[in-house]
């Protein structure tokens, strides 16, 4: 049986800081083995009933992985389009290539516009606190879909 879940979620850092959180919003609605989740909290969420709450600690492994220095990089000013807003955390591809990574900007000193195309939370171990709050059967819909339908999941 495939399930879907719905979950409350606040993420940590080691530090203990709060990095993301659903609380106060809808909770996050998910098709389990989809891939929409990371593998290593979807197993532990398949695993637990509703109203339950749980700690996972997943190693940067586990998570989005290492850093890749190859993905680090530095441009210039002028290779930009003219008026292009260059806002920290501004997101892009290089190219017209659907298979470029997305690249961050992260830093702006000068001429020299700092690039970086790793997941944000890339190298870092992730806490997360959930809270379980739906667990069921996925309907045929969902499973051809390849996705949950409903608040937290997907809206067609
Ligand atoms: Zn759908």
């Amino acid at each position: 049986m495939t399930k879907v879940i719905g979950f409350h979620y606040t993420l940590k850092n080691d530090a203990g800081d709060v990095l993301d959180s659903s609380v106060g919003g809808d909770p996050m609605l998910y098709l389990a083995d989809s891939g929409h989740i990371l593998p290593a909290l979807d197993q532990v969420m398949q695993a637990l009933n509703v109203g339950d709450k749980k700690s996972v600690s997943l190693t940067v492994k586990e998570g989005y992985g290492e850093v890749n220095p190859a993905l680090q990089m530095r441009a210039k000013l002028t290779q930009f389009p003219p008026g292009t807003d260059l806002k920290l955390g501004l997101q892009f591809q290089m190219n017209n290539d659907p298979d470029s990574p997305m690249l961050r900007i992260v830093n702006v000193q000068g001429e020299d516009v700092f690039l970086d195309g790793n997941h944000p939370l890339a190298g870092r171990a992730l806490h997360f606190d959930v809270e379980i709050t739906e667990s069921r059967e996925a309907t045929a819909d969902e499973i051809s879909h390849g996705h949950a339908h409903g608040v937290g999941g997907h809206h067609h």
